[in-house]
C-alpha cells in the first residue's frame, strides 16, 4: 500500500518529525494507542506535529511500558495555513469544549475568547481548550493546529484586529435577512475576516453600538430563531466557509 493512501489513526506529537527520527510517547499518549485503540506492535499510524506535514509512523514497545513511534516517511506536506479568526464569548464547560471542537472541525485558524458584559465565564482554562482542538485536529484531518489566544475584553479585542480584516458580526437583534446575501459583497474579495459571536446572554446595547461602529463589518442574521450559542457558532462558519472560505 502507498503511504499515502494509509489511513490508520491520527496522532498529535510535539515533536520533529523526519526520516528515521524516533518519537517516544508520554503516558498519556501510549494509553490512548494501546489501551483505546488497541494497537498492537509494528502497527502503523500517523503522527503530525502542526509544522511538518504528516508522517507514516511504525508502532514500538521500548520495554519499560512507553511505547515509542519509529519516523518512516511523509504522506502530506505541511499545506498553508487557514485564516480565519473565531472571536466568541467563553461559555461554561462542555458547551465551550463542543465549541472549541466545532471550530477547529470548521476549519478556524486562531480561537480568541472575548471577555463581554454578559459572559458568564470570566477565566477560560486554556490548555483545556488546546486539548479539545488536538482532538478535534486528529479526528478530522487537518495538520495546522489553530492558535489559542488568552481571553481579552470586546474593545481591545476590536482594537487589536488588522484594519482590513472583515468583522462577521452574528447579532441576536438583527432583523431576519439572508446571510449569505449580507457576506456576497464580500465575496471573492480575498478579504480575511473575523467572526463574532456572543454569550448566552446576549450583546449589550453599547457592546453591539461598538461593534456597528467598527469598519468593516458585516451584520449577519442567523434565522428567526436564537441559537444558543455553540449551534451559532457551526451555523456561521457554515455559511462563511461556504460563501467566503475554503468549501467554495
Ligand atoms: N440571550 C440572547 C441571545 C444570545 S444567543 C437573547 O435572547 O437575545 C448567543 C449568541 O449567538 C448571540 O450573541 C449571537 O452572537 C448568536 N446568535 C444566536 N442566535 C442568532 C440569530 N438568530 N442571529 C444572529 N446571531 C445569533
Amino acid at each position: 500500500m502507498m503511504a499515502e493512501e494509509f489511513t490508520g489513526p491520527r496522532l498529535f506529537v510535539d515533536s520533529r518529525l523526519q526520516p528515521e527520527s524516533i518519537v517516544p510517547l508520554d503516558r498519556d499518549q501510549t494509553n490512548y494507542l494501546v489501551n483505546v485503540l488497541r494497537m498492537k506492535e509494528g502497527e502503523r499510524l500517523l503522527v503530525f506535529n502542526g509544522q511538518d506535514g504528516e508522517w507514516l509512523a511504525g508502532l514500538r514497545s521500548s520495554g519499560r511500558k512507553q511505547m515509542i513511534l519509529d519516523i518512516m516517511c511523509q504522506t502530506r506536506p505541511q499545506p498553508d495555513a487557514p485564516d480565519l479568526v473565531y472571536l466568541f464569548a467563553p461559555l461554561k464547560h462542555a458547551r465551550l469544549d463542543y465549541m472549541a471542537q466545532k471550530a477547529t472541525e470548521m476549519g478556524v485558524s486562531r480561537l480568541q475568547p472575548v471577555i463581554t458584559r454578559h459572559t458568564q465565564v470570566s477565566r477560560v482554562n486554556l490548555e483545556r481548550m488546546r486539548a479539545n482542538v488536538i482532538e478535534a485536529a486528529e479526528q478530522c484531518g487537518i495538520l495546522t493546529i489553530p492558535d489559542i489566544s488568552p481571553e481579552q475584553p470586546l474593545a481591545n479585542t476590536l482594537d487589536t484586529l488588522e484594519p482590513d480584516r472583515l468583522l462577521i458580526f452574528c447579532d441576536e437583534h438583527t432583523p431576519v435577512a439572508n446571510p449569505v446575501d449580507a457576506l456576497s459583497d464580500w465575496r471573492g474579495s480575498g478579504r480575511k475576516a473575523a467572526i463574532l459571536v456572543g454569550p448566552e446572554g446576549g450583546f449589550a446595547s453599547e457592546e453591539r453600538e461598538m461593534i456597528l461602529r467598527h469598519q468593516p463589518v458585516a451584520r449577519l442574521s442567523l434565522g428567526p430563531r436564537i441559537l444558543r450559542a455553540d449551534t451559532a457558532a457551526v451555523a456561521v462558519l457554515a455559511i462563511v466557509q461556504s460563501c467566503l472560505g475554503d468549501w467554495v
